[in-house]
């Protein structure tokens, strides 16, 4: 097999993940090295749901080099600072995931830990009161980063929530200005080489086209991945048992929200995602605990506005692919595995695994370590992503329908039930080897969802009580008073992104 660059690549797929490739090899490929043909169906369509990202998409964006007002306008999107989790712990419970620090570290201990001594006395507020971007999302404000020194509006982290119709067309625009062909047509059949490579695929009107390696970006039916290589799939319903989506938009009744809401529904949850233009809606339920049609009403009863067009039903397993990159085939988005979108990170998974693809980038042979690293290291961040998801719905006290019942008692993976244990004994949680979700959004989730741990970190004790209610009382004021200088969302985006 040669062992030559790469002349030609095929995507198979225009929807988020598509694009997202599209864009990001037309900004990093040397022009005029390896050609980028993207072959994609109108018929067919996109998924078109996926409005609300987390902070890493910052990085993808200015790898990119995108200017971000015209991004948010263009996509007619509005800024995100975390997740709202309503009902999810307990009936009429809620707390915010979100994004950036908590409190300031102390004595090289995190802040929570300090917290939680003084909580548990009774001597401290609620931990929102400590954290920037909850008080920014209670209070509807928002502005980027500003460099002020020590404050913490020096480190506001956010992300966007957009319409996923609008971005696929905003970074096709990108890649198609950068050299990379757009081909309309559907794929009919795949022809391998005599060593299982792919050799070149067939559109409906007969045409037949060669590269040395695709990216299969074709959605659920994992048109190259599974279909042509039968890669087989993991399949991880029995910890995330819903498998089925409702999407609808409605209308905007009131001024953007700088957050996401997942409310906890009796077979799933909700999501609202506020744009400029409607509110993205969505119920995401198991199957087997509610019907259809009780889904559909749930979700049209619980909008804020009137619903703009109908509702869209969407069903998936939740799980991954046994292999991402298999041969000359990399799967990405949906392609790749599928978990419900409760933490925002499937766009970030395309972002990750194409980050990964450029470092992993092949010859025309593929090498089989390099393939082989590349599978290990995504399987590790689908896992502990997995992992994350599978806390919300383990951890609660809700015994108010079959589903909650099954949830709450479900055996779960070992390295969950690790972190979890730790944490209960005295507070503590470590990010793992880079894992996608750091130590304060463990502890936001586990603390919001009702574990209070026995202990804390022990060299808290090092610091005098009256010392701690100070330190505790000034934070809280310098949260009070930089929020009380941000703009509200919508100020912020008449101002700079108005679509
Ligand atoms: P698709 O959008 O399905 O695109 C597939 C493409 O392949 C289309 O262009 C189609 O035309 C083409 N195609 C298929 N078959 C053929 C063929 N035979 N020939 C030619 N072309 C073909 N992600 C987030 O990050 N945040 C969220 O909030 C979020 N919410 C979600 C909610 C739901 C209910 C679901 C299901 C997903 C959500 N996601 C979210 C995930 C996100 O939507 C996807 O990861 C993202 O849109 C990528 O989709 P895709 O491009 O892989 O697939």
């Amino acid at each position: 097999m040669s062992n030559a660059p790469l002349e030609k690549i095929i995507i198979v797929g225009g929807g988020t993940a598509g694009w997202m490739a599209a864009a990001s090899m037309a900004k990093l490929l040397r022009p005029g090295t390896c050609e980028i043909l993207l072959v994609e169906s109108e018929d067919i369509g996109t998924v078109g749901v996926g409005e609300a990202t987390i902070p890493q998409i910052l990085l993808f964006n200015k790898l990119l080099d995108i200017d971000e007002d015209d991004f948010i306008k263009k996509t007619q999107g509005t800024f995100k600072l975390g997740i709202e989790f309503v009902d999810w712990g307990a009936l009429n419970s809620s707390y915010f995931h979100a994004f950036g620090s908590v409190g300031k570290d102390m004595s090289g201990v995190q802040f929570y830990h300090y917290w939680l001594k003084m909580r548990a006395q009774g001597k401290a507020a609620g931990i929102d009161d400590y954290t920037l971007s909850s008080q920014a999302c209670l209070q509807k404000k928002f502005m980027r980063p500003i460099e002020a020194g020590n404050s913490p509006l020096s480190n506001v982290a956010y992300a966007y929530h957009f319409d996923a119709g609008l971005y696929a067309a905003y970074l096709r625009e990108y890649a198609q200005s950068r050299g990379v062909t757009r081909m309309e047509g559907k794929v009919v059949d795949t022809h391998l080489r005599h060593n299982g490579f792919i050799q070149s695929v067939q559109l409906e009107s007969g045409a037949v086209y060669e590269a040395d390696f695709f990216i299969d970006c074709s959605g659920f039916r994992g048109l190259l991945i599974e279909q042509a290589l039968n890669t087989g799939y993991d399949d991880w319903s029995h910890w995330l048992p819903c498998d089925r989506a409702v999407a609808v938009g409605c209308e905007s009744v009131a001024e953007p929200w700088p957050y996401t809401r997942s409310t906890a529904q009796k077979a799933g949850w909700q999501w609202r995602i506020p744009l400029q233009h409607r509110t993205g809606n969505g119920y995401v339920y198991a199957s087997k605990f509610i019907s259809d049609d009780e889904a559909r009403q749930t979700l049209l009863d619980n909008l804020d506005g009137a619903p703009v067009g109908e509702p869209k039903l969407l069903k998936f397993v939740t799980g991954k692919r046994k292999k991402f990159w298999n041969k000359n085939c990399l799967a990405l988005g949906l392609a790749s595995g599928f978990m419900e979108p409760l933490e925002s990170t499937s766009i970030h998974l395309v972002q990750a695994g194409l980050a990964k693809f450029m470092s992993f980038f092949p010859n025309k042979n593929c090498d089989e370590s390099d393939v082989d690293e590349y599978n290990r290291q995504t399987t590790f961040d689908y896992e502990r992503i997995r992992d994350f998801l599978i806390l919300h719905y383990c951890v609660t006290d809700r015994d108010d329908s079959e589903f909650w019942n099954y949830c709450r008692n479900m055996t779960i993976p070992d390295s969950l039930t690790q972190k979890i244990d730790q944490f209960k004994a005295n507070g503590r949680v470590f990010r793992h080897n880079g894992e996608m979700f750091n130590d304060l959004s463990w502890f936001e989730v586990m603390y919001g969802q009702g574990i209070t741990p026995k202990g804390y970190h022990a060299l808290v004790d090092n610091m005098p009580e009256e010392e701690l209610h100070k330190r505790l009382e000034g934070i809280k004021s310098v949260i009070r008073r930089s929020v009380d200088h941000m703009p509200t969302h919508q100020e912020f985006i008449n101002q700079h992104c108005r679509a």
